[in-house]
């Protein structure tokens, strides 16, 4: 074969050299080069990154990569050569670091480039004179071999950023593994110490009531009956916590079935307002309730939504001094419920709000003897019945002003 080959353009006649010659065989071909080669990267064996990977993907970027290959082998265009062309290699180093291949997978395929690039020229090869195939397979190695160094840097590149991620992740998840350890063992010594004291009272009490029935064993003076009401009293108040904190461990668990069946959510009000009618009363409160339209009839869990409502309403009642407590159910835009209860009470700080819906957190209160009943559960149990029920809940609250809570339950 001549050094020089003779090639016609829009009937012009100029000479090319070898490679550029090969260059154009192998640019013609470039789309039947493209699919033999992802052919061959999915049926390797040595490359099973591949295997959980559709063809698009896989080829994704390799039409440009080949293309940068060919214009390098040629030697043209030798400024872009350094850059966009250069590139090339990089961006095939990216994407295999982010489809999980691994270092050998890459090396494999652009072995298995030099193959088929190799057997497509040989035809070309043979005709040409031994100085012109060493010098045309010195190339392509050559050039081959620099992308697959790029694709190696960016590769590995790539990977030490996703090694970082990982390590950052890690760290986060070990703080957070910390916070919920400390959180435990926060909770676990306050479950104690709230099991501790009304158990001290009921022993006291008890002990109290038998040595006097020892001295004088009378069945019903007002003292015993005193004692016994108080033993009761702290019983109970035990019996929550233990109720209360299973409830919340198994809402954790996920083992809370729903039961949902059609509820008139108007009649549901009425009945926690009675209940808690004479809480309000006794406190001196104004209670406006509210529900509209009426009859708001909708498919939930009457018993979690009945739950969710007297929580939020009993609380309310508890840290409110003087003034009104509202509640409003209301059908709203877009098929949903929403609950609203507000008071003039107390009010919670910005701080606290934050973490007002964690188990067993209190706010601590500048006078903490005048609110003793709560256990800090309640709105906790609240918030994972509205996740639940595929709802939200919301807080607005100024201390001294008071406080807003507002819950949305999709209809559905
Ligand atoms: P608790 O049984 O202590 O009331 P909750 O989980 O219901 O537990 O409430 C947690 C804390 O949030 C309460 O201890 C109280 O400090 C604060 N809190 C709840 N509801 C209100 C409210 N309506 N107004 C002011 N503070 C509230």
């Amino acid at each position: 074969m001549n050094n020089k080959k003779v090639s016609i353009s829009n009937q012009k006649y100029y000479l090319m050299s070898n490679k550029e010659y090969l260059t154009q065989k192998l640019i013609n071909n470039i789309e039947e080069i493209t699919e033999n080669w992802i052919e061959a990267i999915i049926e390797d064996k040595l490359i099973a990154s591949s295997n959980k990977l559709k063809s698009a993907s896989i080829e994704d970027h390799i039409p440009q990569l080949l293309a940068a290959i060919f214009r390098v082998f040629a030697g043209i265009d030798k400024l872009k050569t350094n850059n966009s062309d250069k590139n090339q290699g990089g961006k095939h180093g990216f994407a295999r670091a982010i489809q999980d291949f691994n270092i050998e997978e890459i090396a494999r395929e652009y072995y298995l480039l030099k193959k088929i690039l190799f057997q497509r020229l040989q035809p070309e090869l043979l005709a040409s004179s031994p100085l012109e195939i060493i010098d045309a397979v010195a190339t392509l190695n050559q050039v081959i071999d620099k992308m697959m160094a790029n694709s190696f840097q960016s590769y590995t590149q790539k990977k030490l950023s996703q090694l970082e991620n990982l390590h950052h992740q890690l760290l986060l998840t070990n703080q957070e593994l910390i916070r919920l350890i400390e959180d435990h063992q926060d909770s676990l010594s306050y479950l104690t110490h709230e099991i501790k004291t009304p158990l001290t009272s009921i022993i006291g009490y008890s002990d109290l009531f038998l040595r006097q029935q020892q001295i004088k064993p009378v069945n019903n003076t007002i003292n015993n009956l005193g004692h016994i009401e108080q033993v009761l009293t702290q019983g109970r108040k035990i019996l929550r916590l233990v109720n209360d904190t299973l409830e919340i461990s198994s809402y954790s668990k996920g083992t809370i079935k729903l039961t949902p069946r059609s509820v008139n959510i108007c009649k549901l009000l009425d009945s926690v307002v009675v209940s808690l009618k004479s809480a309000v009363e006794v406190k001196g409160l104004d209670l406006v309730v509210g529900c509209t339209p009426e009859p708001l009839q909708i498919q939930t869990d009457s018993l979690r939504l009945q739950q969710i409502i007297s929580n939020l309403v009993i609380n309310a009642i508890r840290y409110t001094k003087t003034g009104t407590i509202k509640v409003f159910c209301e059908q709203i835009k877009g098929n949903y419920l929403k609950i609203v209860v507000s008071d003039t009470g107390i009010g919670i700080s910005q701080v606290d709000c934050q973490r007002i819906f964690d188990p067993y957190f209190r706010v601590a209160q500048p006078d903490s003897c005048t609110i003793t009943e709560g256990i800090g559960l309640g709105l906790a149990i609240v918030a994972q019945l509205v996740q639940l029920l595929d709802g939200e809940i919301q807080l607005e609250s100024e201390i001294g002003v008071g406080s807003t809570f507002t819950v949305v339950l999709p209809i559905a």
